[in-house]
């Protein structure tokens, strides 16, 4: 074994928590906070873990596990994902296992009997199960020495995935009450974090609160205009990378999967009118590379760890500033650059508005239009935009210039649109007074001059803002639409598509309101360059290397029926096609190259760099 040590379960405190590190998962160095939660909970105290998604809550638990004798229980809502949690931590070595519903009462006999005989570090169940009478009483008999919860803010009705089973975990500490717990979650609200530790019943718990900036993520808006193109275009310029692409229908997702698999790029659906075997079955296929893009309505989330996904497309606007944040958090969990595009039209403000004033319970209507209101605020922002998200949630920033978002790369252009607005407005306010109900497409006519059949039909060439708008092009025009309806000073009926102006635009008209527009930002075609916070630029024989252990990794991870990020991350393929290690030793330097990873698989992937070299 290319390991210089053996760890046993009786005298491991010759091994220090670097050690461990590198040894079991092949790390250099630790993320915020892991260290300290890690050594909290080594010194047995409750602790209370919040970390973004992808800020690596699992090692938290799984250090003190294999530093300390006895076996770690943790509880783990989604059933979906103990077998990629296992298989991560048996691809590193470690002796670990799972009991649910989706294992043959054989296999479930055999996992139990290997329990009794003490052969399990960690063994990961459903709160339901754990609470069984037979299960509570085998826990002493398996030595148990440690609780970790994981997604805690399921025992939180103010979370967003509220469990109720995980309300009578108490009952399993207060059976064990020994047991140090240690609680984790990516939820931060003071409601949620009070709650866990209330129905999880944690003593005195030493809490850790990291900070939810995620540096790796790039922010962008896009001016919206033919949405389904510009999707097209995102996602051929990065046609060799997963994304989740967010849309607010089932439909979309159906028909936007559909469009990208006719131009070449593999995509399926996702969302809750699919068959619940069909929509496993999509998941499955984008955890294993199989596809690139999942099309997906906010269904889609929870049960997936992937740890590659390279974009989150934002194809409607989403109702609030939470649910963008969430979402575009499933980005880049590997830590490598990672983009999050919003897709954006006043058009789409103006139809969230129309739903939310929809709803009739007062209290709720108001709330939905505030949390709106602040995610419009998030969209049309010119400055920076993770700023903004970080303010939002309560938490100071550094600086306000991040580097890694569009503002920041690129700061909008602002143009005087007093005149415009006042054009615009006042056409609108025209065409209707006449009787007329009229689209954005015959509002544009009037105001450039043109005399279509409607225009001269409706008799629209003697109204007063006929050809007054000849200086800006049909796509200023469209665009400085879009501002005045996501300012509310116009309104789309949703059915019959007619502009109306409303009272607010009526008094800016009236005020002679001064208005300055965003130049809009139409869709990057190609990948834009890289910015703070992203990788050393690839050469072509880097990338040739990458995809060469690419390959390599799948076709690994085929043979054992695991997804390829079970055998190595993307994050370490890269490193690797980066150094070019030629031995063992030089392999083992590299991030994510563990001593039973290193032993099982490096002399394959040296192989495969070898070929790419020569
Ligand atoms: P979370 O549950 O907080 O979203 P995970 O525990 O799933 O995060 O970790 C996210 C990814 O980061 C995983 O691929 C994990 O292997 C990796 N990771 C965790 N800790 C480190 C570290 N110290 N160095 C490098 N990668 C890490
Ligand atoms: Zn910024």
């Amino acid at each position: 074994m290319a390991a210089g040590f053996v760890v046993n379960d009786t005298g491991v405190d010759t091994l220090t928590i670097e050690d461990a590190l590198k040894h079991y998962f092949g790390y250099e160095s630790f993320r915020p906070l892991q260290r300290e939660i890690a050594e909290a909970a080594l010194a047995g105290s409750d602790v209370l873990a919040l970390l973004p998604t992808g800020g690596g809550k699992s090692l938290c638990y799984q250090l003190p596990a294999l530093l300390q004798p006895g076996l770690t229980l943790v509880i783990s809502p989604l059933i979906a994902l103990m077998k990629d949690q296992v298989d991560a931590l048996t691809a590193n070595g470690i002796a670990a296992t799972y009991l649910n519903s989706s294992i043959g009462g054989e296999v479930a006999a055999e996992r139990l009997a290997a329990l009794d005989r003490g052969e399990y570090k960690l063994l990961y169940v459903a709160p339901e199960r754990a609470l069984m009478p037979g299960f509570l009483a085998s826990l002493a008999r398996w030595n148990v020495q440690r609780l970790a919860i994981d997604e805690a803010h399921c025992v939180s009705e103010w979370g967003h995935d509220f469990r109720p089973e995980y309300r009578r975990l108490a009952a399993l500490r207060r059976q064990y009450p020994h047991l140090p717990a240690i609680a984790l979650t990516a939820t931060a609200t003071d409601r949620v974090r009070d709650d866990i530790e209330r129905f999880l019943e944690l003593r005195d718990p030493q809490r850790f609160v990291a900070s939810f900036n995620r540096p790796n993520l790039r922010y962008s808006v896009f001016e919206k205009r033919e949405a389904s193109a510009q999707l097209l275009a995102w996602c051929k310029a990065r046609s060799n990378e997963s994304g989740i692409v967010y849309v607010q229908s089932r439909n979309s997702a159906e028909d936007l999967a559909a469009r990208l698999t006719a131009s070449g790029i593999q995509a399926r659906p996702y969302h809750a009118g699919l068959a619940p075997r069909e929509r496993a079955r999509n998941q499955e296929l984008f955890i294993r590379d199989e596809i690139r893009v999942i099309c997906a309505t906010i269904a889609f989330g929870m049960g997936i760890d992937k740890p590659n996904v390279r974009y989150v497309v934002h194809y409607d606007v989403p109702k609030t500033i939470e649910g963008y944040y969430q979402e575009t958090g499933r980005a880049g969990r590997d830590g490598l650059p990672s983009e999050c595009a919003l897709f954006f039209s006043g058009g789409d403000a103006a139809k969230q508005r129309h739903f939310i004033r929809q709803i009739e319970d007062d209290r709720e209507r108001e709330q939905a239009e505030r949390l709106l209101r602040e995610m419009l605020g998030l969209a049309s922002t010119p400055h920076c935009r993770r700023a903004h998200v970080l303010q939002y949630f309560g938490e100071p920033v550094e600086t306000l210039e991040c580097g890694n978002c569009d503002n920041c790369l690129q700061p909008p252009e602002r143009i005087d649109g007093t005149i415009a607005a006042q054009k615009l407005l006042s056409c609108v306010y025209r065409i209707r007074s006449r009787g007329f109900s009229t689209g954005e497409q015959h509002v544009i006519d009037v105001l450039t001059g043109r005399e279509t059949e409607k225009v001269v039909a409706w008799g629209h060439t003697d109204l007063s803002t006929f050809g007054i708008g000849t200086e800006f092009s049909r796509d200023a025009w469209q665009a400085f639409i879009s501002e005045l309806l996501r300012m509310g000073c116009l309104e789309k009926d949703p059915e019959r598509r007619t502009l109306v102006l409303t009272e607010e635009g009526l008094r800016a008209l009236k005020e002679q309101r001064p208005f300055e527009f965003a130049k809009p930002r139409v869709v990057a075609r190609a990948k834009s360059k890289r910015g703070k916070g992203a990788a050393i630029a690839a050469t072509p024989l880097d990338e040739r290397a990458f995809e060469a252990l690419r390959g390599v990794r799948k076709r690994l991870a085929d043979e054992q029926g695991v997804p390829p990020y079970v055998v190595f991350s993307d994050a370490t393929l890269r490193e690797m096609a980066a150094q070019k290690p030629d031995s063992l030793t030089a392999l083992r330097s590299i991030s994510g190259v563990g001593d039973v990873k290193l032993e099982r698989y490096g002399d394959i992937f040296l192989r495969a760099l070898r070929e790419v070299v020569d």
